[in-house]
């Protein structure tokens, strides 16, 4: 009875979507571990915030873990693209593991960003959720001389040992505009405030977000395909929020609430950039299946980036 009461409907996708060369880079270590180095290998955490994701390679022989110490010691282990503190790489090497490194080269620069600021001297701001494991990795290189910063307000307050020492880098996912007014208090309370040349949000965080900004505008709901761990996907639901379009975060097709489309005839589609292309086809095709349906893509820019393999799995 729903697609009678529902009529004709668009879907619009947003481009670019889901994964990001990070995350396929991730997923493909895993699977050239696995294929290399034979069942079971162990990953610590989570290897991108996908529940999907993290289904399908326990599927294959993944073993997840929360800490090393549940790795065998001498085992195969793989470290998961949000990346670590070098606390985690000492404790891999004094238990024998392998270690192959599915850490995003543009998480790997910001830290290498924060190493620099710390060694000159200066208190590091990390603009970002102090319990993301990317923020923990972070602070991880340098934690007597890192500042975690949530908000504008807490930039507002906070009080390095020497005020005219100071640097910021940012979380990779965080929302751009938020980020950005962060950095703005910072810099206006601290003239010589250093920063990373070139933005630690990373290409796909930035362009998934103007993506969903660009699809919001021309829809009345946005469904983001993305697991409520994921910091990229939460970030898109409150820009399409903040957009003035109801948002919802799904983890796949079930988690969609019929009543949702009840009167909306334009219906918005992006996803995360840990969620699969797939579950986004899925979502697509419940959708045509509940009437009329025409579909159609908003892409804002091509993406071409390619990141080479760690030489254990290459
Ligand atoms: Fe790398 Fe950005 Fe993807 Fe994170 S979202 S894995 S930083 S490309």
């Amino acid at each position: 009875q729903w697609a009678a009461a529902l009529g004709p409907r668009e879907v619009v996708l947003a481009g670019p979507r889901s994964f990001c060369a990070g995350v396929e880079r991730a997923i493909d270590i895993v699977e050239r571990a696995l294929d290399r180095y034979g069942a079971p290998v162990h990953v610590r955490r989570q290897i991108v915030h996908n529940a999907h994701v993290v289904r399908s390679l326990e599927e294959r022989g993944a073993v997840f873990v929360q800490e090393l110490e549940e790795v065998p010691e001498g085992a195969v282990v793989v470290l998961a693209a949000h990346g670590v503190s070098p606390a985690v790489r000492a404790q891999a090497e004094a238990r024998r593991l392998t270690v192959v490194d599915a850490t995003c080269p543009l998480v790997a620069k910001v830290h290498t960003e924060v190493r620099r600021y710390a060694g000159r001297g200066d208190t590091v701001f990390v603009i970002g959720h102090r319990d993301h494991e990317e923020v923990e990795g972070t602070v991880g290189e340098a934690p007597g001389d890192v500042l975690v910063v949530e908000d504008a307000a807490a930039a507002r307050v906070i009080a390095p040992r020497d005020a005219g020492r100071v640097a910021y880098v940012m979380q990779t996912t965080l929302a751009v505009d938020e980020a950005e007014e962060v950095a703005g208090v910072l810099r206006e309370r601290f003239p010589t405030l250093s920063a990373p040349r070139r933005d630690d949000i990373c290409y796909a965080t930035t362009n998934r977000q103007q993506a969903v900004r660009a699809v919001a505008a021309q829809t009345e709901l946005v469904l983001v395909v993305g697991s409520a761990n994921s910091s990229n996907s939460r970030r898109l639901v409150e820009v399409a929020e903040r957009c003035g379009t109801t948002a919802y975060l799904v983890d796949d097709v079930g988690d969609i609430d019929l009543r949702w489309l009840a009167g909306v005839s334009r219906i918005g589609v992006t996803a995360g950039a840990s969620a699969p292309p797939h579950l986004v086809d899925e979502v697509v095709a419940a959708l045509s299946g509940l009437g009329t349906t025409t579909v159609r893509e908003s892409s804002v820019v091509d993406e071409d980036v390619r990141f080479t393999l760690p030489r254990e799995v290459s």
